[in-house]
């Protein structure tokens, strides 16, 4: 592991398990991998070095394959619990920041850990610029699952990587087009 840009900025463990519960069949694996970065016995009610679980994730990611990581991403919004005033798309891909920068403890003034900025397109579309170091299919996998949670029923939804900047090409950040319309 290279040297931790990110020292001293642990992750929550409640949202580790939210993503390793989205792993299914391959908990085992996310675990042992985890344990390969040196946990060796994961809490949920713990907090763990941020740069070890951005590594963790791409190492599970490679593992696993770009589809499988990003369905992971698509079943974590599907077990977390909303503020009742957001009730729509926008106000729910506008709060992924805010819950991120929530699950991140700790205090390094030089570190930079990036998020995900919400930008309103139209009444029925938006973009997601994610700068975060996390795997980008996982991302996308999050930011669709969110707009399916609350989308209504009959609306038909797209998300799309747009062209340009990606993180698994050393980008500095991903963008994702999300819109949706009733049939
Ligand atoms: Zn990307």
């Amino acid at each position: 592991m290279s040297q931790d840009p990110y020292e001293g900025l642990c992750m929550s463990g409640i949202a580790m398990t939210s993503a390793l519960e989205g792993m299914g069949g391959f908990k085992a694996k996310a675990l042992a991998i985890l344990k390969e970065n040196g946990v060796e016995d994961f809490q949920s009610d713990k907090a763990y070095p941020f740069f070890m679980w951005a590594n963790t994730l791409h190492a599970i990611a490679k593992e696993v394959g770009s589809f499988t990581i990003y369905n992971v991403g698509r079943k974590i919004p599907e077990t977390a619990i909303w503020p009742s005033e957001i009730n729509d798309i926008h106000a729910a891909e506008a709060s992924i920041n805010v819950a991120y920068k929530m699950n991140i403890s700790g205090e390094n003034p030089k570190a930079d850990v990036g998020g995900y900025q919400h930008v309103k397109l139209s009444e029925n579309s938006c973009r997601v610029i994610c700068d975060n170091p996390l795997p980008c299919d996982l991302d996308q996998g999050i930011i669709e699952g969110i707009a399916e949670k609350f989308a209504t029923p009959g609306q038909i939804l797209k998300v799309v990587h747009e062209e340009g900047s990606c993180r698994k090409n050393q980008g500095r950040s991903c963008s994702y087009l999300v819109s949706w319309y009733d049939l």
